[in-house]
Formats: C-alpha cells, structure tokens, sequence
C-alpha cells in the first residue's frame, strides 16, 4: 500500500479577516501568502532531492474559505493541484466561497471535498444519524454544484471515532481525511482513511522539512494522543466551548 503525506492548510490569506471562520483560534491555521510560497519552495526541493519515503503527497485545505483562490492560484503557479473541503452551509456567505468560485477550482483542475455542512467543531459527539445528514446535505450541495459525484471529504475539527468513518461510507464517500498524523492509508471496507499533516502558523520551515521527511513524525504522534487524552478529560467542558466557536 502506498504511503501518503497529505498535508492540512485552512487560509492563505495577508488579511486574516477577509477569509474563512473568524475566531482567535483559527489563527494558528493561517499563513500568509510567502509563507505558503516558501512551503512550496521547500516542498519541490524536498521532492527533487528524491529522499521522500512516501509516494503520494497531497495538500489539502480545510472549511472553504475565499482564501482558496488564492492558495489554488499559488499551487497552480507550481504545477500542483490541491484538494479543497468545502463547509457547504457557509457558501456564499462572507469569506467563503460562492458557487461559482468553487466551479472556477473544479475546473482549474483542484478536487473538492466536503468538510460537512454545519462544521460541528466535536463530530463525534454527534450521533450516527446526525453525522450522515451532515455528510449527505454536504454531498448534494456540491454535486448539485458541479454536476458530478463527490467522493472526498475532511472531518471538521478532526475529532474522529468510528462512526464518523462509517456515516462519512454510507453516505457515499470514498476518501475519508481525518487529522491524526499517520502515513499510512486505512481501510475501511471499500473507503480509504487518511490521516494529515496541520501546517501551523507556528510551523517553523525547518519543522515543515521534518514533517515532510518524517523526521518529526513520532513526536508529532505523541503530542496528538497527548491533546487527545486531555480532551477526553475535559471532554463536555471541551465540547461546549468548541460548539460555541463557529455559531
Ligand atoms: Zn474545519
């Protein structure tokens, strides 16, 4: 089985304000257009040193955003396409696309996703039937947009369980991305699961070689299970605070 570093961005933007969910947290996810120049630079150096352990690289982008034009112009600039998960309740509304913009990355060439209708920040603590309306409102809405099937998609807030796996399957997806920060694709009947790689803010360049030669990877896993373990601590103070964010 082939590996994959599919690595998770949200805004490339110079004006945080004018793109995607406006809360203080989200700025750990937004970079500015150099940067994200830079991370390619470092990017197709790292491809052309041919030391990459893994087959396919993939840069995705979460909650649709209109940064997304701008981020798909860049890779476009390079050669590379992005896959692009779209919050379909937020489309046309301030700072995320409209219908036309995502048929204008569909045509250039970019695949699109569903990262949920809602953006429930907790998916797990959603219900399974809950999850599959979530997921299947997503779906229509795209297809309905670009006339032809979706079979991709992000767990909003990353939070993942199996269910979430399972209802994203039933309604009809094919590619599952989560957040853990795995190489590996995971099957699950006849869905593959992904994990990612979340560029930060803070992401030094030097850490963004480390992700993308795995140097850093073990330790990236366990601060993952580490914040997994705290959140299931403070799992329903976690849960309000994380639901309240996005409303
Ligand atoms: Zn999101």
């Amino acid at each position: 089985m082939p590996k994959t570093i599919a690595l998770l961005y949200h805004e490339v933007i110079d004006d945080y304000s004018e793109s995607g969910f406006q809360n203080k947290d989200n700025l750990a996810y937004m970079h500015k257009t150099e940067v994200f120049r830079k991370h390619l630079e470092i990017f197709k150096n790292h491809l052309n040193s041919g030391n990459s352990k893994v087959e396919n690289h993939l840069f995705t982008f979460d909650d649709g955003g209109i940064s997304n034009l701008k981020s798909a112009r860049i890779l476009e600039e390079n050669d590379w396409k992005g896959i692009y998960f779209i919050t379909t309740k937020r489309i046309g509304t301030s700072g995320f696309l409209a219908e036309n913009d995502i048929r204008t990355l569909h045509e250039n060439g970019h695949i699109i996703g569903s990262h949920s209708h809602t953006h429930p920040m907790i998916f797990r603590s959603l219900t399974y039937v809950q999850m599959l309306e979530e997921w299947k409102v997503s779906k229509g809405i795209l297809e309905e947009i670009l006339g032809e099937e979706i079979l991709h998609c992000s767990v909003p807030g990353g939070d993942s369980d199996l269910k979430t796996y399972e209802s994203a399957m039933e309604a009809g997806f094919k590619y599952i991305f989560d957040s853990e920060p795995i190489v590996e694709t995971r099957k699950l009947q006849n869905a593959d699961i992904f994990g990612r790689f979340s560029v930060k803010a803070q992401t030094s360049d030097q850490q963004f070689l480390e992700m993308l030669t795995l140097k850093n990877l073990a330790s990236l896993q366990r601060n993952r299970k580490i914040k997994a373990k705290i959140k299931k601590l403070i799992f329903p103070i976690h849960q309000y605070i994380q639901n309240r964010k996005n409303e």
